[in-house]
């Protein structure tokens, strides 16, 4: 037999609104510190390849998959880019924010530094049961 994959009641509660604002909060705690860009101490606007560095404003684009505790941060775009228009298309199964944040420099050893995300201002969240089903 194949793995069950019904519904499961226990993971579907409705009309939860506060505790939506608790995630929030949450994935703006864990999205601090959150590694950007390749190695090193700078990173490029997905958009226009601008250089971003230390100390500069971004706008991200952050996702997480359903049973995993990593987030990871593909897009990152610098001031003049950033579109403001949020989710564009959610993703089933995903939990996917936009966020605005600055750069900071995080050192992980001793000649090694890399660019992460601080103080990190949620803009939008999209959570995993959003998304086109069926649409
Ligand atoms: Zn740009």
């Amino acid at each position: 037999m194949a793995s069950r994959t019904g519904t499961d009641a226990d993971g579907d509660v409705d009309g939860a609104d506060g505790e939506v604002v608790r995630v929030e909060a949450t994935v703006e705690q864990v999205l601090n510190g959150v590694r950007v860009g390749l190695d090193g101490a700078s990173g490029v606007c997905a958009y226009c390849g601008r250089e971003l560095h230390d100390g500069d404003c971004v706008t991200v684009y952050a996702y997480r998959k359903a049973g995993h505790d990593t987030w990871n941060c593909p897009r990152v775009y610098c001031r003049d880019c950033r579109s403001g228009d949020g989710v564009s298309t959610p993703t089933l199964g995903t939990t996917e924010v936009t966020a605005t944040a600055f750069l900071g420099v995080m050192q992980v050893a001793a000649q090694t530094t890399r660019l992460a995300l601080t103080n990190v201002e949620l803009e939008s969240y999209s959570r995993p049961s959003d998304g086109s089903e069926g649409g």
